[in-house]
């Protein structure tokens, strides 16, 4: 991806070495654990994240970004020679440069979330989440958090590559499109009322959506800027091959059974990571009547 001459977000904010165990684990991303137990709960975390949404009253008042009182360095603050810092900074800004327009497009505002990077745990609207849970996106406070060894473990399953990791940033965004949007609280209503099975074939449907978003994202910054070199699609495809509830249930030993699938296969998220890149349409994105 060419994003090292592009401009950087002022919303991510940089909580890291502020808590913790204070180990210093920059660079290389990092190890905190290894061996296969850990990637199965780093593989079976990932995007878990937005299911937290089922634990929240959700929703304030977007336009004001509820964030009030949360400290906001500004990326500028970011250190220069923090390459995994620069580059989320840099794709987040994307991000907003692609949603801004296609929200005003429809006459809505987009207000932006603002990244939260972070290191061993963190405290969000949604709880106390650990690193092993893998990023994710908080509804009640407007916000996606990441801890950027996360990188590396993609990298160790098999997904590495810049896009995939952006890919897996411009996931986390969709969900935050998806909360202004007002899906998130009527997907976490319905799922209240409705069986297990059934809670989890709508969770379905909220992440593929939010892939069929980050392909939207793909399409638009590719245009804005020729975000993507060869390869990266490539990159992206592996990524929700590799990130697929079936992969990931098979990786760790067990049988696939798509009634407990919460993602969706890997085979669907690839389909809609590139219904949403070819088409760069949101409304194409429609997972919940297909
Ligand atoms: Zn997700």
């Amino acid at each position: 991806m060419r994003w090292r001459k592009l401009g950087r977000s002022r919303n991510v904010e940089d909580r890291r070495g502020t808590g913790g165990s204070g180990r210093g684990r920059r660079g290389g991303g990092g190890m905190k654990v290894g061996g296969i137990g850990t990637i199965v709960i780093v593989l079976l975390g990932i995007f878990f994240g937005a299911d937290l949404t089922g634990l929240l009253g959700g929703a304030g008042n977007p336009g004001i970004s509820s964030s009030g009182g949360s400290v906001n360095s500004g990326s500028r603050n970011l250190p220069a020679n923090d390459d995994t810092a620069q580059f989320v900074s840099a794709i987040l800004k994307t991000t907003e440069d692609v949603w801004t327009p296609l929200f005003a497009a429809a006459g809505k505002n987009y207000s932006p979330p603002k990244l939260v990077l972070f290191e061993n745990g963190v405290r969000s609207a949604c709880g106390f989440t650990s690193s092993a849970a893998g990023p994710f996106y908080c509804p009640g406070d407007y916000q996606a958090y990441i801890d950027l060894d996360f990188f590396g473990e993609l990298q160790r399953m098999g997904a590495g590559g810049d896009f995939a990791g952006a890919y897996v940033l411009a996931h986390e965004v969709g969900h935050h499109v998806q909360n202004l949007l007002g899906v998130s609280m009527s997907v976490q209503q319905r799922q209240r009322q409705v069986s297990k099975v059934e809670a989890n074939a709508l969770s379905v449907r909220t992440e593929l959506q939010a892939d069929c978003y980050a392909g939207v994202w793909a399409h638009h910054a590719h245009k804005q800027k020729q975000l993507l070199e060869p390869g990266d699609l490539e990159e992206g495809m592996n990524a929700a091959a590799k990130i697929g509830d079936d992969a990931l249930m098979k990786s760790a030993g067990r049988v696939a059974r798509p009634e407990s699938f919460t993602h969706g296969s890997s085979e669907q998220r690839q389909r809609w990571l590139l219904k949403g890149l070819e088409t760069g349409d949101p409304n194409q994105c429609d997972t919940f009547n297909f």
